[in-house]
């Protein structure tokens, strides 16, 4: 991404040197990138308020092999996957053939998944996994009733979806978009909630007990109306703001049914933490539901993807073959 005159943003394919790659311990062949949210806010023209200086190469997350290493936790050949770190947004990310970064934010690839999977699951399947360790963490266990995911078709509800029916869960997803129906259901959701029955506050702040858990990838008003539909004690990992930072609540789930809202960020999270999080994914994620939400991509592809993920108009997951 290069500054035009105006100072907006505007993204291009460049071939430039290695010695231009940033400071790091380890350089990587970046194999797979994908598209976020985040993405769609760093490749925007004001760089969504994330990126600080250009040029810039966006991509909060990529998988590859490690060309050369100066750390001794990695050696040339081994796999590798990166999320978070602010990477793609103050530092250069995985829209690029090679990046190089700190060893302290990778994350060795674990057994049985490929960089291509990796990406498939990207920031937003690994911050799903993280909302459903969360959750159970908290008490959640398959039986309890059905589990709430909002935005549902989107990247974090498609990847949530996919884990908890596969561990069992009854799955009820909420999507404002009625041809996802089908979709959702091929991951595992049983019941498919229109997003109109939620999206607006109710005056009342407590309705039937409904929900025995809930991956939020929405925030704002369908939030708040969510934790006055939890059932005694659940909890709900609040993850994203796709629609809407501001949280018109009331503190009546928490004071009367010991509702718990469960912060979830992939960002920082420690490396322990993250381990075991890609861990679970490789064991818990069923790999032909991942593939049922891919959407192939290549760089060139990314202004328009960028654009689309901002609209909430992405289904799933999209994988950026970087060498394409
Ligand atoms: P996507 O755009 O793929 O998914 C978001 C989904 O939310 C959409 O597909 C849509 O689902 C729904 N949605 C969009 N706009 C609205 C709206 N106005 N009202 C209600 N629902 C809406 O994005 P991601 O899955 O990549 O990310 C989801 C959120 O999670 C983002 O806010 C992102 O910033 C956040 N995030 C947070 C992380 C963390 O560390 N905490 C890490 C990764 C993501 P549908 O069409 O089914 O209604």
């Amino acid at each position: 991404m290069e500054q035009n005159d105006e100072g907006l943003a505007e993204a291009g394919i460049r071939e430039i040197g290695e010695d231009q790659l940033p400071e790091g311990d380890v350089t990587v062949a970046v194999e797979y990138s994908t598209v976020n949210y985040k993405d769609g806010l760093c490749l925007s023209a004001k760089g969504g308020g994330l990126v600080r200086a250009y040029p810039h190469v966006p991509g909060i997350d990529f998988a590859g092999t490690v060309e050369s290493s100066r750390d001794d936790r990695y050696k040339p050949g081994d796999k590798v996957v990166l999320t978070g770190w602010r990477v793609g947004e103050v530092h250069w990310g995985g829209y690029a053939q090679k990046a190089r970064v700190k060893a302290d934010w990778l994350v060795p690839l674990p057994e049985g998944l490929s960089p291509a999977q990796a990406m498939a699951v990207g920031t937003a399947g690994f911050t799903s996994m993280l909302a459903v360790m969360a959750l159970e963490d908290h008490g959640l266990k398959p039986g309890q009733g059905p589990v709430l995911v909002t935005g549902a078709a989107g990247g974090v509800g498609s990847v949530a979806t996919a884990i908890l029916a596969n561990l069992g869960y009854e799955v009820a997803g909420v999507t404002g978009r009625p041809g996802s129906a089908d979709y959702l259901k091929s991951l595992g959701a049983t019941q498919i909630v229109a997003r109109e029955e939620l999206n607006e506050t109710s005056k009342r702040p407590l309705e039937k007990e409904t929900w025995a858990g809930c991956v939020d990838a929405v925030g704002g008003e369908m939030l708040a109306r969510v934790l006055g539909q939890m059932k005694y004690g659940a909890s709900v990992s609040a993850v994203g703001l796709a629609g809407g930072a501001a949280l018109p609540a009331t503190v009546i789930p928490f004071l009367l049914r010991g509702v718990n809202l469960l912060g979830i960020d992939s960002v920082m999270q420690p490396y322990d933490n993250r381990l075991r999080a890609w861990q679970r994914i490789a064991s818990d994620l069923p790999m032909d539901k991942l593939e049922a939400m891919v959407r192939p991509a290549t760089l060139s592809d990314l202004p328009q993807l960028g654009a689309d993920i901002l609209k909430g108009q992405v289904q799933g997951r999209v994988v950026v073959d970087v060498n394409a």
